[in-house]
């Protein structure tokens, strides 16, 4: 079962409305600074079911980016990196169906897509 963005930001809100009078709503906080690109990761994803993970961080053409220590990198190629543990081949793409998943487990390569493709044949 996926969540949809309009659930996930029914609970943003939802949270914001649980928190105390008088403190400073979370989303207007800046976030504590990142010790490492993958640290900056994890502060702007949000898993959702499914083992997905949904990015709120800011995106461009609607690809999600992060900046860090003022070097851009796509979020897909970062996820991916940190999963597989090795730089992408040729495009990322996602496997799985929650559109923009960030889950470096559902992102694939070209490596990963031709040896899928050489498994699949008979
Ligand atoms: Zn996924």
């Amino acid at each position: 079962m996926s969540v949809t963005l309009e659930e996930i930001s029914a609970a943003l809100d939802a949270a914001a409305d649980a928190r105390p009078v008088g403190r400073v709503p979370v989303l207007a906080c800046r976030r504590p600074a990142a010790r490492t690109r993958e640290h900056a990761f994890h502060q702007w994803v949000l898993s959702v079911d499914g083992g997905h993970l949904h990015w709120t961080g800011q995106t461009e053409h609607g690809s999600p980016v992060l900046w860090f220590r003022s070097v851009r990198e796509s979020v897909y190629r970062l996820a991916f990196r940190l999963h597989h543990g090795r730089a992408p081949h040729g495009q990322v793409r996602w496997s799985c169906d929650y559109q923009g998943c960030v889950a470096g487990e559902h992102l694939t390569d070209r490596v990963i897509r031709a040896q899928a493709a050489a498994g699949a044949r008979p």
